[in-house]
């Protein structure tokens, strides 16, 4: 993949390869003393620094290297972190009262807003919620300091052809997950979140549409795929699994072009990857529904992170991306895509259950031909 893109060219938005094992055994042994939970007290500190202090040289010390020292003349007194995040309002701006009639209150308030709605249009992350973890209590079990965790930014599937390689959306972040080092990569692929997966395979349900759900598209196709570096890591964990892999391969290879390393995404431990931070890598299940997704983050666990293995991997955030919405009453979320039906204007339409029910149906039975398929919309479900 890179061979192709790259062309040995190096890029500002990625970083060079890092084998990851290698490098966090290197950075361990060269922090390994300083992860331990010291707390704020001079002694325990200075007990720390392996040096004999006098008492006197520790007051001294702590003086000299106060961060009150940074503050200067007329600076904004420095404020409680701890008092912003309980009280978030705090500081708020203050309303401009609106019984006021001046000409330059009317047009700040204008330019507040106009400045308010380009900043969040600019923002990176808008549309991600971020999990508050509530589970930081359990019991630690993963030592501090010695294990790596790494971040790993998900992507909406997208749609592309041959002849159109410039995708009209932007590429939007579905999930931010987190995994331990001994993570393996199947662990990675059960929970990235895809709607795709909850389809139902029966197709067109018009004639009984109250007809319970039997079978999901995950349950039939399990299948699964990625591609890091220049390796293809493949699901075989069901006898019955395609490897994606294989055509592509085949495909490369009447061309010339290395693409022949395969290995098991069971028995591949993100320790042992080779990766570009911020570089685009590919997940692919359901025979075409392809993410891109990068490796953001790597670090060596720290007293603030999750200390407790069974709770990796972990949803770090989730993209709050607007539902799709009902084309007849626009208000509820949709639940059905209709499609092949005469009195819409468009097709297919999305729906919600309840237009489902009123508009195609008189009774239990049709009012007209079309077909209707079971449709999840993602902020409905999560
Ligand atoms: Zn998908
Ligand atoms: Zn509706």
């Amino acid at each position: 993949m890179e061979a192709i893109y790259l062309k040995g060219n190096t890029v500002d938005w990625a970083t060079e390869k890092v084998h990851l094992n290698q490098y966090f055994n290197k950075f361990s042994n060269v922090t390994k003393d300083s992860f331990s939970d010291v707390g704020t007290d001079p002694k325990t500190i200075a007990s720390h620094v392996g040096f004999p202090f006098t008492d006197e040289q520790l007051y001294a010390l702590s003086e000299t290297c106060s961060p009150n020292l940074l503050a200067v003349e007329g600076e904004n007194p420095i404020v409680n972190v701890d008092t912003v995040y309980h009280n978030p309002t705090l500081f708020d701006k203050t309303e401009i009262p609106s019984d006021i009639d001046l000409e330059c209150f009317k047009l700040l308030k204008n330019r507040s807003k106009l400045q308010e709605d380009y900043i969040y249009s600019r923002l990176k992350y808008k549309n991600q919620i971020h999990l508050n973890d509530e589970c930081r209590k359990l019991k630690a079990d993963i030592p501090l300091g010695k294990e790596f965790i790494v971040t790993i930014r998900v992507h909406f599937p997208f749609h592309t052809s041959p002849d159109n390689y410039a995708h009209k959306k932007t590429l939007s972040c579905s999930q931010e997950i987190v995994l331990t080092a001994v993570d393996t990569l199947d662990k990675l692929r059960d929970v990235i979140i895809c709607m795709e997966e909850f389809g139902d395979t029966s197709g067109d349900v018009s004639e009984m549409p109250d007809a319970p759900v039997k079978v999901r598209l995950k349950d039939v196709y399990k299948s699964g795929m990625f591609y890091i570096g220049n390796t293809f890591y493949v699901d075989k964990r069901y006898p019955e699994n395609l490897d994606y892999s294989e055509v592509i391969r085949s495909w490369a290879a009447k061309r010339k072009i290395t693409m022949n390393r395969v290995d098991v995404m069971e028995k591949t431990k993100i320790s042992d990857l080779v990766v570009r931070f911020g570089y685009p890598y590919l997940y692919q299940h359901l025979g075409n529904c392809e993410h891109l997704f990068i490796f953001s983050d790597a670090r060596l666990l720290h007293q603030n992170d999750i200390q407790t293995r069974e709770q990796y991997p972990l949803y770090m955030s989730l993209s709050v991306k607007l539902a799709k919405f009902c084309t007849l009453c626009g208000s509820n979320v949709a639940r059905w895509v209709v499609t092949n039906f005469e009195k819409l204007t468009r097709d297919p339409a999305f729906v919600c259950t309840l237009c489902f029910k009123m508009y195609f149906y008189i009774g239990k039975k049709k009012n007209g031909s079309f077909q209707a398929f079971r449709y999840y919309d993602r902020r409905a479900m999560i």
